[in-house]
């Protein structure tokens, strides 16, 4: 009987499945049924087990003393290589494949042709269904697609728990009652307390085979109308719509909803016999498996992103859309979840959200861009969190440490609790001082300026009571869209920075790609070196073209006022020198095409590289400002990797190296005329900030955040005694000094919080 597709197979399972019965009676009669209806001498199906082994299930064809006998590792043999894999796997002749492995008590030596898959439950494979025939047949796309799907079903069959006791399926640990720490990899910093919610990742689907598929087509296209729909309705809201650079990020997510390759699977999916629901589920745990093996941060986040929106897509076809995240919820949410997209986070509450803990996650992904933008810690790669955490109890998340506490101890909450309470008033005193100047004691005016992704609000600027933007980081709506984005859509971009500006003033970096900014249209081969490979201004000025329409781009948003533009690693006068050109370039061509010309342009260097250092004399001459960025620039000049845990902490502004060559500096540019800037961490930290403005420096540029904590240091600083005791430091042998420079501070009552 030849296989007409997967949909009359389906309908008979359905019959067998609804016909109840024990799981294992309900199993056995479908490895028959799939036998037969393939014309197949064999059907068998692994479940996994604990130990990550597979055992035998049930088995047409094979010898029924293997069943619940036979074992393999995950790995071993053809059907482990498919657990391992997630991938199906389909052969003419399986003997003659190097993971073929020979098991005796089955009697399989005697056939030739094999098809597995495996049977994938939430993105994790849970068995492996086999067919296998006595000649070397080729099975087809055909084949594969009906035992691809009758899989599904069977994994249904799996999570009722019957045949597997469900705690076997997955990695768990003991079950302990007293305080457990478990790490992870932090992705967004901070501390915070909670309440673990779990987000299982979808409604339950149980109806799997279709009555009538055009019904599921018509149901299929209502729901991602609504799903749309509401998409936009989430982001339109008006906190959102603000909300920085994480706004590029949703934007995308926006546009995978219309994606027309994602939908067509489905409906694909749906024709084959499935309801809609099933089809939404078949195509995610492809995307998931895909995912699994897919090494590229960027196109895993795309697929993210098409797993968040399968999540939300099941949701409208189910109708429980309104009770995940609306449904009784702690007071402080601890969110645990394999995976989350960025706008499933915007779904809760944000006054409620405490911390995220995912099972997977990477620094890059979205959800850490958002949830930084609305200081929510993450910590991503916490193995087995959603099995070892258990809903409802008590957790505190460290982002900074990668760490979590399960029902912590008493002292460890109070201790929580006095620093949140110790937080809130420093956020007040912050708030209280936000409209007054950065004025030390003795009367010397600090700017105070942030460090922004591409369009942040003007809210953010007023919130925290800034002067401007000290650095524009023009890289991150480029990270975050599928090509380059055009002249035109930079412009507005950029326009719409400045004028949420206002008045003041906004300092655009070029381009800071390379290294470990990746963008997934620019092909940068392997580099041992990233850090110190081609990046940055070195690409700018080999690909001109790309640079050329950013300054285009600046030129145009400035529409007629002042624009200020740095370039970032510049590691000579020349490249410094090669790059104004081409923005001069660009001017007189803006000018013969009638275009308004900025009223006033700088344009200046980011001293991130040490060899500028005694090129001083020459580079002042040639720039309009220096801003240091002092993140690359201890990196090189320590070599000491910014990245590196190990050491990243290890040396910094607070050396006698580092301040020495600050007051070197100062003095140049003083002499030069030519104004200085700090734009890295050193800047907003209250300390190292306290070091810069001794020595001289006037200008800093921060994370919005840390405006507050500079401004109350400068505040309460007198800057002429510090002067003089800096004075006694920089020839010291210590290795920091950042000890001298906090007893400084506690004597002479500046506030370093
Ligand atoms: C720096 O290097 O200090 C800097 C501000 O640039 P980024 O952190 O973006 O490399
Ligand atoms: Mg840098």
């Amino acid at each position: 009987m030849a296989l007409s597709g997967p949909r009359r197979l389906l309908r008979r399972l359905r019959d067998v499945m609804a016909g109840g019965g024990a799981a294992q009676a309900r199993l056995d009669a479908v490895v028959r049924l799939i036998a037969a209806d393939m014309v197949a001498e064999v059907c068998s199906c692994y479940l996994l087990r604990a130990g990550q082994v597979l055992e035998l299930f049930a088995s047409q064809g094979l010898n029924p003393g293997a069943v619940h006998t036979t074992r393999l590792r995950v790995n071993e043999g053809l059907v482990g290589h498919i657990a391992a894999s997630g991938r199906s796997l389909s052969l003419d002749d399986a003997q003659a494949h190097p993971m073929f492995a020979y098991r005796p008590e089955t009697g399989e030596e005697i056939y030739h042709s094999l098809m597995g898959v495996p049977i994938l439950r939430d993105g994790r494979v849970v068995g492996v269904l086999v067919v296998q025939n006595r000649t070397q047949r080729a099975y087809d796309d055909e084949d594969l697609e009906a035992l691809e799907v009758v899989a599904m079903v069977l994994a249904e069959l799996v999570a009722g728990g019957e045949l597997v006791d469900p705690a076997e399926l997955v990695a768990s640990d003991e079950i302990v009652t007293g305080p457990t720490t478990i790490d992870g990899l932090g992705l967004v910093a901070g501390v915070a307390m909670g309440t673990i919610v779990v987000r299982r990742p979808h409604p339950a689907v149980t109806e799997l085979v279709a009555d009538d598929s055009e019904q599921e087509h018509a149901r299929l296209a209502a729901a991602v109308a609504e799903l749309q729909q509401g998409v936009d309705r989430l982001l339109d809201a008006p906190d959102i719509a603000a909300s920085g650079e994480s706004r590029d990020v949703l934007e995308t997510y926006r546009m995978f909803a219309r994606d027309s390759g994602w939908l067509r699977r489905i409906s694909e999916a749906v024709t084959s016999g499935l309801t809609a629901e099933a089809a939404v589920v078949r195509v995610q745990e492809d995307t998931r498996v895909r995912m699994a093996h897919v090494a590229d941060a960027y196109l895993r986040e795309r697929m993210l992103d098409l797993d968040d929106l399968g999540n939300r897509l099941l949701r409208h076809l189910t109708g429980d859309f309104e009770a995940l995240p609306s449904g009784p919820m702690p007071e402080r949410i601890v969110l645990v979840s394999r995976d989350l997209g960025p706008a499933e986070l915007l779904e809760y509450d944000r006054e409620h959200m405490a911390a995220v803990i995912l099972e997977e996650g990477s620094p890059t992904m979205h959800l850490a861009v958002v949830a930084r933008a609305f200081d929510i810690p993450v910590i991503g790669q916490v193995r087995g969190a959603l099995s070892s955490l258990g809903e409802g109890e008590v957790a505190i998340v460290d982002g900074g440490e990668g760490r979590v506490t399960v029902r912590p101890a008493e002292e460890h909450r109070q201790q929580l609790r006095e620093q949140e309470s110790q937080r809130a008033e420093r956020e007040a005193l912050f708030a209280s001082i936000k409209d007054l100047p950065a004025r030390t004691r003795d009367g010397l005016d600090v700017s105070l300026n942030i460090n922004v992704g591409l369009a942040v609000d003007a809210e953010q600027l007023e919130a925290v009571g800034a002067d401007g933007i000290g650095l524009c980081r023009t890289e991150v709506p480029f990270m975050v869209s599928a090509r380059y984005p055009d002249v035109e859509a930079q412009t507005k971009l950029y326009a719409s920075l400045i004028e949420q500006a206002g008045t003041r003033p906004v300092v655009f970096r070029t381009l800071d790609v390379g290294g470990d900014k990746r963008l997934p249209y620019l092909e940068i081969s392997h580099e041992e070196n990233p850090a110190m490979g081609w990046r940055a201004l070195r690409i700018g000025l080999d690909q001109p073209a790309v640079l050329r329409q950013q300054l285009r781009a600046l030129l145009r948003a400035a529409n007629g006022g002042d624009l200020r533009v740095m370039f970032p690693m510049v590691a000579t006068v020349d490249e410094f020198c090669r790059a104004r050109d081409m923005l001069d370039h660009e001017r007189d061509a803006a000018k013969s095409a009638g275009e308004a010309l900025p009223q006033e342009l700088r344009v200046g260097a980011m001293l991130e590289v040490p060899a500028l250092l005694w090129q001083l004399p020459a580079l002042l001459a040639e720039v309009d400002f220096l801003s240091i960025g002092t993140n690359d620039l201890v990196q090189f000049l320590f070599a000491s990797d910014r990245g590196n845990a190990k050491i990243s902490r290890r040396y910094g502004i607070l050396t006698p190296a580092a301040l020495s060559l600050m007051r070197n500096l100062v003095q140049a540019c003083e002499e030069a005329d030519v104004p200085l800037a700090v734009c890295g961490e050193a800047a907003g930290q209250p300390l190292e900030a306290m070091a810069l403005i001794g020595l001289g420096v006037r200008n800093l540029s921060m994370a919005p955040r840390r405006v507050g904590p500079v401004k109350l240091m400068c505040r309460s600083l007198a800057t002429v005694p510090l002067a003089g005791y800096l004075d006694t430091l920089y020839d010291s042998a210590k290795a920091s000094l950042h000890d001298d420079l906090l007893a400084f501070a506690k004597d002479h009552g500046v506030d370093i919080v």
